[in-house]
């Protein structure tokens, strides 16, 4: 297993709509393993494929951040096939570093997915678990929480993706520059 660079926005593959998974293989497998490694060590509660790059309808969510193996959920092309209810509760991102804010959210959901088996799976959801995977499975169609806010929210969300914006130019600036010859 193995911990993977986490991208941040605004890195496209943020933006990316992944690809169904077809194959449960191996290599399907190492993938979820080195996700959910990933996901403990941020610490985060959920992690999307697309974090780390890989353009596949992967998801891996635990409220527990490991402490408690049983609520550990793999999902394979997830769909949200029913909601209920709302509730706003503040919300982050492991690709939106040090900005958080209160996102409305259903309250309940019906997942279908598949594990990494491709065993089909069927799970009804509430509360932060709800909004986790509502969250992740937003990521595998590229769309990110600040998405779902409006005015004054938005408007603090686009200042927070603007540094961003500003901390990747200069890696980039800092990455290009000639070696100091001394
Ligand atoms: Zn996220």
């Amino acid at each position: 297993m193995a911990v993977l660079p986490i991208r941040i926005y605004p890195d496209p593959v943020l933006r990316v709509r992944c690809a169904e998974v077809t194959a449960f293989d191996a290599e399907l497998g190492q993938l979820v393993a080195d996700m959910v490694e990933t996901m403990h060590a941020a610490p985060g509660v959920g992690l999307a494929a697309s974090q780390v790059g890989v353009e596949k309808r992967v998801a891996v969510v635990d409220l527990s951040v490991g402490e408690d193996p049983a609520q550990l959920l793999v999902l394979v092309n997830p769909v949200i096939v029913a909601d209920d209810g709302s509730e706003v509760e503040s919300e982050g991102c492991l690709s939106i570093p040090e900005f958080t804010e209160k996102v409305d959210r259903p309250l309940k959901v019906e997942v279908v997915a598949k594990d990494q088996s491709g065993a089909p799976q069927r799970l009804v959801a509430e509360g932060w678990l709800a909004r986790a995977i509502c969250h992740e499975v937003d990521h595998l169609d590229g769309v990110l929480f600040v998405d779902h806010l409006h005015g004054l929210r938005r408007e603090r969300a686009k200042r927070a993706l603007k540094k961003l914006v500003k901390e990747q130019e200069q890696r980039e600036w800092d990455a290009a520059a000639p070696a100091s010859s001394g």
